[in-house]
């Protein structure tokens, strides 16, 4: 049985690895399209986000850069710094003050400006909208050969004075016949280019950073632009080593973000942007956890019907081995019912028929033995048997007496023996004919089987001569029933030729004694005592009492 179940579980294995092994590779492949997809997708996203950003801040730098050329080129400005050829120190301070005032009034106007400094061409500060103005170096051979290329930016860094992140441009301010005169200064306040870094409805989803080149996160489109906040300077040059290229990280916005990075040389910053990575991978997580919910249920559909598949096939074959197995037991009362039309009801079919035959078969068998164990039966009769009268015959008589005698031996059973012997038989034979005689022999065999209990034993001996074995029975006993036999021969009349005939017996009687060895010892004797009985004038039954045998030759 162990064999069978194991056909079901095969079944079974086979289902689930059928279903299995194509569907997780289907999905491996759609998973690693969708995973490319997702991660191109996101890598332009954040291309995107970084350009968006890149082309804003050129653009609101552009408009900071045209405030300060738009301030340089103010009367009061001009008019404010003295002619280059004259020392700081002549400077009136009526003047200086009165661009001060005008500096900071520009400066109040203008949010995106932090303080407005202006410089002499020596490069000393004439006045400016700050207590304490912050010194830009300019280079040495600023402004150049055409002083309209004259614009200087100095690198985006923290400022710690407001608390900001700053940025200075420094644009030359020229006299009405286009002469140098000095320089105006502006403090840019980065916070005010957040707005532009990123635009809500526009651009992709993800933030934009913008760091300075130690790592220090400038603005963001969502960081608190009041803090200092570091990045990561190992991880700033990963993403650098490698511009367009997402890495992930932890980021400054999400715990598990994705990014990368773009350095923007002309204004000497970098741009970071990056993205929470669950929620790039969201739909991605989806996807793959419906497939496995999907490759699941398949796997339990497909298994579920192998299952059943498993039991149609194996419940027919376990109900043809237990009818196989009665019959083997000799049990051939075995009918199966299948009414499938399929191999499985066709071998219970095949397999009906078998036993249909074997069932034949057996029947026959069954009553050709019978038959045999009859005539056995009969053979075996007829063996024992003395075809004439039906007694006993003379070789089982032998038998029986052996037997009388190993009993004796054993119980110590006493048993008695009667001779009979028809009187002057011959002579009936040779007056009435055979046929006469033989149904004389067949009457008396008759009056013995009535006289004896079925207990005894009747036997012909041999021509007219019968020998009756009583069991249990002394000789006194023996003498009774003798004489009851003798009484009903004698009784009984015969019609033979028109005449009536009587026949009369003569019977010897002998009760077994320890000292007769063998069945001829006894037989001997009781054939004396038939020979008594005839010499004391027949139709009478003589008892041997103890006497010993006297030797006479023997009618065997
Ligand atoms: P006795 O009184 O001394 O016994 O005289 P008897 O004539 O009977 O002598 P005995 O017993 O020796 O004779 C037996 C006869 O029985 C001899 C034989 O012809 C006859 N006989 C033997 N077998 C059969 C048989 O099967 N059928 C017939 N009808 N007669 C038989
Ligand atoms: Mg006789």
């Amino acid at each position: 049985m162990g064999g069978l179940k194991s056909i079901k579980s095969k079944l079974v294995i086979f289902a689930v690895l059928a279903t299995l092994i194509p569907s997780l590779g289907l999905g491996l492949l759609s998973f690693r399209q969708n995973e490319t997809q997702t991660s191109e997708k996101v890598t332009n996203q954040l291309l995107a986000l970084t350009n968006d950003a890149s082309r804003e801040m050129e653009l609101w730098m552009d408009k900071r850069v045209h405030e300060a050329n738009v301030t340089a080129t103010s009367s009061a400005v001009i008019e404010g710094l003295p002619a280059p050829n004259r020392s700081q120190t002549n400077t009136p301070v009526k003047n200086s003050r009165a661009l001060a005032h005008y500096l900071r009034s520009v400066q109040e106007k203008l949010d995106t400006i932090l303080e407005l400094t202006v410089m002499d061409a020596a490069g000393q500060i004439v006045a400016s909208s700050a207590q304490t103005p912050a010194t830009v170096k300019l280079p040495k051979d600023w402004p150049g050969s055409t002083a309209t290329e004259g614009l200087v930016i100095v690198p985006a860094r923290w400022n710690e004075l407001y608390g900001t992140a700053s940025l200075s441009i420094a644009v030359p301010v020229l006299s009405y016949d286009n002469i140098i005169k000095g320089t105006l200064v502006a403090v840019l306040d980065l916070r005010t280019l957040q707005p532009h870094l990123k635009n809500d409805t526009k651009s992709p989803p993800g933030e934009v950073l913008l760091l300075d080149s130690d790592g220090m996160i400038l603005v963001g489109s969502q960081v608190d632009t009041g803090k200092r906040m570091q990045f990561d300077v190992s991880l700033l040059q990963r993403l650098l080593a490698q511009p367009g290229k997402p890495l992930v990280f932890e980021g400054a916005t999400h715990q598990d973000a994705i990014g990368l990075a773009d350095a923007s040389r002309e204004l000497a910053v970098t741009i970071v942007a990056e993205r929470d990575r669950a929620e790039v991978y969201s739909a991605w997580i989806e996807f793959r956890n419906m497939f496995l919910v999907l490759v699941s249920s398949l796997v339990l559909i497909m298994a579920a019907v192998a299952f059943k598949m498993g039991r149609s096939i194996v419940g027919p074959l376990q109900r043809l081995i237990r009818a196989a197995d009665r019959i083997a037991a000799g049990d051939l009362d075995v009918r199966l019912t299948d009414k499938r039309n399929d191999e499985l009801g066709h071998l219970t079919r095949v397999f009906n028929q078998m036993a249909d035959r074997l069932r034949c078969s057996h029947a026959e068998i069954m009553a050709a033995n019978e038959a045999m164990q009859q005539q056995n039966q009969m053979l075996e009769t007829l063996s024992i048997t003395d075809s004439l009268t039906g007694l006993y015959n003379r070789s089982k008589l032998d038998a029986i007496l052996a037997d009388q005698l190993a009993r004796f031996k054993r119980t110590q059973r006493q048993f008695s023996l009667l001779m009979l012997d028809i009187d002057h038989f011959k002579t009936l034979n040779d007056t009435y004919g055979h046929v006469t005689g033989d149904e004389v022999l067949t009457s008396v065999a008759r009056i013995l089987l009535q006289s004896v209990r079925s207990i005894d034993y009747a036997a012909r001996y041999g021509g007219d001569e019968f020998i009756v074995i009583l069991v249990e029975t002394s000789a006194d006993q023996a003498q009774k029933t003798a004489e009851r036999i003798r009484s009903q021969v004698a009784n009984m009349r015969y019609s033979a030729d028109g005449s009536t005939i009587a026949v009369t017996v003569s019977i010897g009687i002998v009760q077994y004694r320890p000292d007769y060895a063998t069945p001829t010892t006894m037989l001997a004797r009781v054939d004396n005592a038939l020979y008594e009985a005839k010499r004391g004038g027949r139709n009478r039954a003589y008892c041997d009492h103890q006497e010993t045998a006297k030797p006479r030759e023997l009618n065997l």
